[in-house]
């Protein structure tokens, strides 16, 4: 049985979907701070559960026999990290102290957690290898850094196996069109630029064009979020096989420009898409792009749908099916 924390957020609930489409057994724990339940199958035994709070964790795992944790359950956003540093300190390294806590004294020996591109800060190379200097620029960065360490030593200690998997730009949906990113306050540029079409905002602003990039705007390395959870079932087996504990960078070392990312919407969408050139935001790194080598080699991984005009094509069908998320939750 896979224990999914965060599972009613937009990566987690694709990786219950497919755990489930994988015939795993699958219980969630979501505090729903930003999730939604809706995001959560039918079916699905759900607990509302903050991850900190060591009693309620401890009563799940008394419940159900869990082979393996998925950890989804985190802040995330790295301009709010700047801001409230103490915030992403308490949900993402409590969150993780607690839930090692609880692991060790279960004796639940697996887990895959979500860590991401923002632990290399700006590149001193691209592509980015996992070898490349770890040196975060935000506290969100930062605090992933954090519980990767953690799991090491955890790991070395208490024989806790863990695969770190440093996440490039997801974005992206399920084909059914059923789930989606529908986050409250929305700060990544693919649902943003949707929302231009979809009439809930004029313009889609662009954050800086005086990069040294071919356009000026800053380059990404997107990956579909379907791709990104192939790698955790991959993972998933890799832990169950007996493997060592490791780090991968999930994406497609192909990047795009935020104005090609806005070109290719228009073209999807057929509308127009009016842009305004902004000012830089603070801590964006002008290219960012995986070398994804390491998760091919080791883990088998290939990403089949991580091509932008899939990958926007089915965020897209995701929105215009729910132009305002989950509705009820
Ligand atoms: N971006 C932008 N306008 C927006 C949102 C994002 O120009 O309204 C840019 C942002 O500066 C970055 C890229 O789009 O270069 C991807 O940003 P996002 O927040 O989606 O992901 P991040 O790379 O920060 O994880």
């Amino acid at each position: 049985m896979v224990l999914v924390l965060g599972g009613a957020g937009y990566i987690g609930s694709h990786a219950v979907k497919m755990l489930l489409d994988r015939g795993e057994e699958v219980i969630v724990v979501d505090n729903l701070e930003t999730g939604h339940i809706e995001a959560v199958g039918a079916g699905v035994k759900f607990y509302n559960v903050d991850i900190r709070n060591y009693e309620a964790l401890k009563a799940v795992f008394e419940a159900h026999a869990i082979d393996a944790v998925m950890h989804f359950s985190a802040n995330s956003l790295v301009g709010e990290s700047v801001k409230l540093p103490i915030k992403y300190f308490d949900n993402n390294v409590t969150g993780a102290n607690v839930l090692l806590r609880v692991m060790s004294e279960f004796g639940v020996k697996k887990i895959i957690f979500s860590s991401t591109a923002a632990v290399y800060g700006e590149p001193n190379e691209v592509p980015i290898t996992e070898n490349c200097e770890t040196k975060p620029e935000s506290p969100y960065g930062e605090s992933k850094l954090m519980m990767e360490k953690m799991f090491k030593w955890v790991d070395l200690a208490h024989g806790i196996k863990y695969v770190s998997l440093r996440y490039f730009n997801v974005a992206g949906a399920d084909s059914s069109g059923t789930i989606g990113e529908a986050h409250v306050v929305e700060t990544h540029l693919i649902p943003l630029v949707l929302e231009v079409p979809l009439g809930k905002r004029k313009a889609i602003s662009v954050f800086g064009e005086d990069y040294p990039t071919k356009d000026g705007t800053c380059i990404r390395d997107y990956i579909h979020v379907v791709d990104l959870i192939d790698a955790h079932l991959l993972a998933l087996e890799y832990l169950r096989a007996g493997n060592e504990s490791d780090i991968f960078n999930l994406g497609t070392g192909e990047g795009f420009s935020v104005k090609e990312i806005i070109d290719i919407s228009r073209k999807i969408t057929g509308h127009p898409i009016p842009v305004e050139i902004g000012p830089r935001r603070a801590g964006d790194p002008s290219v960012l792009v995986a070398s994804a080598e390491k998760a091919k080699r080791i883990l088998g991984w290939e990403p089949h749908l991580s091509n932008v005009e899939r990958v926007i094509t089915d965020a897209w069908r995701w929105h215009k099916g729910h132009p305002e998320g989950y509705v009820n939750s």
